[in-house]
């Protein structure tokens, strides 16, 4: 599938035959068994993602599949392996030429759609709660559509590191998901009530960290919700509405606003340490298992995007091309 122009994603893409990728110096060739759409693929087919979109382009950052040959000077990896991949595109046809750093370790025994639903999700779960929110055991987070990808690796997650967690999402049916996952107290996203439901569910003082992921008119919301001296980290925007915040409001509270952005972690050597050191044995405590969600064969591949813009989905969306 190819994103020709900017627009919603049944306008802007296209299925065309293009040559087949080459493994280069340095590259593997994956044939593409499962690809895991992000929000932020929806977003760059747009042309509303962080960095601005180049057309023509091969949707699809995160994917995983077989390794069918090698480039010069790879090593490490065998042909025949099944690997995960976070390309930033390329995903969506038959088979991609990837860099081998592009290649993520993923746990062992994953399907090819669990595969394809662990790197964006759980690395941005994971940086959330310690890298940058400095999560501590016994502590509450807030985790906003918490039946979505990165929704349920954040449940996932603050479990393992013994964090308590309160869940909001925009049904009955996906909260029960977040409660299969080990959420602590769930609240509907409409609750009248839920900034001080979820100020008491802390104990009544408000929540210490909060994964911000809805953004727009909801930030007011999430400031009320958070404890003094209270971490916010600003994860992504939902909503694609503006996002006002007056750091006076921060200041009163001495709250702490941070925005976080996967594609500059990974190349960030403190946050690539801290993965080493931590994340490895989090997938070892077995907590951790990959949640992909609707499945959707190529030709679909607009449904799926537009299903995840229009809060239907629950758990990663997949295509298999
Ligand atoms: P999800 O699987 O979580 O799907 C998106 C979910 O967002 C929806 O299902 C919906 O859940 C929720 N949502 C809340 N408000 C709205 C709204 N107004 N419009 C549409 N959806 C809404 O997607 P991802 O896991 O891919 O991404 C979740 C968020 O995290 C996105 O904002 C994404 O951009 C961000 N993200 C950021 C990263 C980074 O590096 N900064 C990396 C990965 C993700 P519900 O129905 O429960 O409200």
């Amino acid at each position: 599938a190819v994103a020709v122009r900017q627009g919603l994603p049944a306008e802007a893409l296209e299925f065309r035959e293009v040559p087949m990728p080459q493994p280069g110096p340095g590259k593997v060739l994956v044939r593409v068994e499962a690809v895991g759409i992000n929000y932020a693929d929806a977003l760059s087919v747009m042309n509303e993602y962080l960095t601005e979109t180049q057309y023509p382009f091969v949707p699809g950052m995160e994917f995983a599949g077989y390794v069918t040959a090698l480039g010069e000077g790879v090593s490490g990896v065998q042909e025949g392996q099944l690997v995960a991949c976070l390309a930033g595109k390329g995903g969506l046809a038959g088979y991609a030429a990837v860099p081998a750093r592009a290649l993520v370790p993923v746990p062992q025994s994953c399907t090819p759609a669990q595969a394809a639903a662990f790197a964006v999700s759980y690395l941005t779960a994971f940086h959330g709660l310690r890298t940058l929110g400095h999560g501590q055991a016994g502590e509450w987070v807030l985790v906003q559509a918490a039946a979505g990808a990165l929704g349920r690796a954040s449940i996932q997650l603050a479990r393992a590191l013994d964090m308590q967690v309160v869940a909001l999402a925009s049904t009955e049916e996906k909260l029960a998901v977040a409660r299969a996952l080990g959420a602590d107290v769930t609240l509907l996203q409409d609750d009248p009530d839920r900034v001080e439901k979820v100020r008491e569910a802390a104990g009544g003082a408000g929540v210490p960290l909060i994964l911000e992921v809805v953004g727009g008119h909801r930030i007011a919301e999430s400031l009320q919700m958070a404890a003094d001296r209270g971490r916010i980290i600003m994860i992504g925007n939902a909503s694609r509405e503006e996002v006002l915040v007056n750091p006076v409001d921060l200041m009163k509270r001495n709250l702490t606003l941070t925005g976080l952005w996967l594609n500059s972690l990974l190349r960030d050597p403190q946050a690539q340490a801290q993965v080493a050191a931590e994340f490895a044995g989090l997938l070892e405590k077995g907590h951790i298992v990959p949640q992909p969600g609707p499945s959707y064969a190529l030709q679909d591949a607009a449904q799926a995007f537009d299903d995840l813009l229009g809060r239907r989905t629950s758990g990663k969306v997949i295509i298999e091309p």
